[in-house]
């Protein structure tokens, strides 16, 4: 900035858009997220930013394989040229917990998912995670300020401290139902001190409206989990607590849920794999220099228009607007993907609750496979 005021160029015009190369882990697709932040950071600066909506499926290439341009933003280089890197951080970080999210809820099903790994992160963005986490799919969040930034009500289950407090699994469960608000579903941990049936069966008949039990197991004692689960299933229904949800946590992830959800676990208290989750390493060039292509090495010049088709979730790029490909799947034509967001400083993107673009989210979630 210094550099280009000193010699004038201040007003020189810039459009760059927002790209990846490669998802983690070789994930096929990403859940944009961090663009209502973005939007926040952006309006009044004399910009346009044009990109797909918050909680996009979207993919880093099309099939050919272009770069997808998530966002485009064109204005004089010197309004944002400094924000570069914070509008890089907003995206890249909270796509990444959402896209992971978004893997957890769709191994999950139905089945609850509950953001637990605030507690693994600097409580400072606390409230980002969680929001990602949320938006990706997870149908709850443990941090209070993160439930408050949602509009939602945390959720949690008792510590391993409380029933170490008391010194027995029985009293404990007993004062939590007796003290906590009666709204807040009553759910035992119970892997303190006994074996996992021993403490399901203890916490049944010690909570007369008992909503589930959480398994917590550490990995010293766990030798097959779905095998636990299965045991606590059966000890409970044979007993007449079938309507007992068992809840999960503890190295939770996309991977190990299906085997969980096979053997009967109803719910999952997700940490790290969520709230540490690989970040998309989004990354902005210059494409566009006062009208013209440019683009450094390894990109590609040029405007760029996204197209998408809606049902294989596919995409494809043009150099016009007017040029609507079709979709490589299934022949149908493709949709523009892009839509204004800031248009000279001014907001046009109507702003959506995490509730919203959650929704939007899961919907897309039912035309991809977990690949
Ligand atoms: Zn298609």
């Amino acid at each position: 900035m210094e550099v280009l005021k000193a010699k004038g160029m201040l007003s020189q015009h810039a459009l760059s858009e927002f790209t990846v190369g490669d998802l983690p882990n070789n994930w096929k697709w990403g859940v944009f997220c961090g663009l209502e932040e973005i939007v926040r950071l952006m309006e009044g600066k004399k910009i346009d930013l044009w990109g797909i909506p918050e909680g996009t499926v979207f993919r880093a290439r099309t099939a050919k394989g272009i770069r997808v341009p998530v966002l485009t933003i064109n204005g004089s280089y010197s309004e944002y040229c400094i924000y570069e890197t914070p509008m890089l951080g907003l995206m890249c970080h909270s796509s990444g917990i959402a896209t992971m999210a978004a893997r957890c809820k769709k191994a999950a099903g139905n089945r609850l998912v509950i953001s637990f790994g605030i507690r693994r992160m600097h409580p400072a963005i606390c409230p980002a995670i969680d929001r990602a986490a949320f938006i990706g799919g997870c149908d709850a969040v443990s941090s209070l300020l993160g439930a408050e930034t949602i509009g939602e009500e945390p959720r949690g289950t008792m510590p391993h401290a409380l029933i170490i407090m008391f010194g027995d699994q029985r009293t404990a469960f007993k004062a939590f139902d007796e003290i906590v608000d009666k709204r807040i579903p009553r759910v035992a941990l119970i892997d303190t001190y006994s074996d996992e049936k021993e403490e399901a069966i203890m916490a049944c008949e010690s909570i007369k409206k008992l909503w589930g039990v959480r398994l917590d197991t550490p990995g010293s004692r766990k030798g097959s989990f779905p095998e636990l689960i299965r045991e606590v299933r059966w000890e409970m229904d044979i007993r007449g607590y079938k309507h007992v949800k068992i809840i999960v946590s503890g190295g939770i992830d996309e991977k190990v849920i299906p085997s969980l959800v096979a053997a009967g676990a109803d719910g999952f208290g997700v940490g790290t794999s969520i709230s540490n989750a690989r970040t998309i390493d989004f990354a902005m060039d210059i494409v566009e220099k006062d009208g013209r292509p440019v683009a450094k090495r390894g990109k590609y010049g040029g405007r760029k228009y996204l197209f998408r088709c809606d049902h294989c979730l596919e995409y494809e790029v043009t150099t016009s607007k007017e040029d609507i490909p079709k979709c490589p799947r299934c022949q149908n034509e493709m949709r523009l993907a892009e839509i204004p967001i800031i248009l000279d400083g001014k907001r046009v993107y109507e702003e959506k609750s995490p509730k919203e673009i959650r929704a939007y989210v899961l919907k897309q979630l039912e035309n991809v496979e977990l690949e």
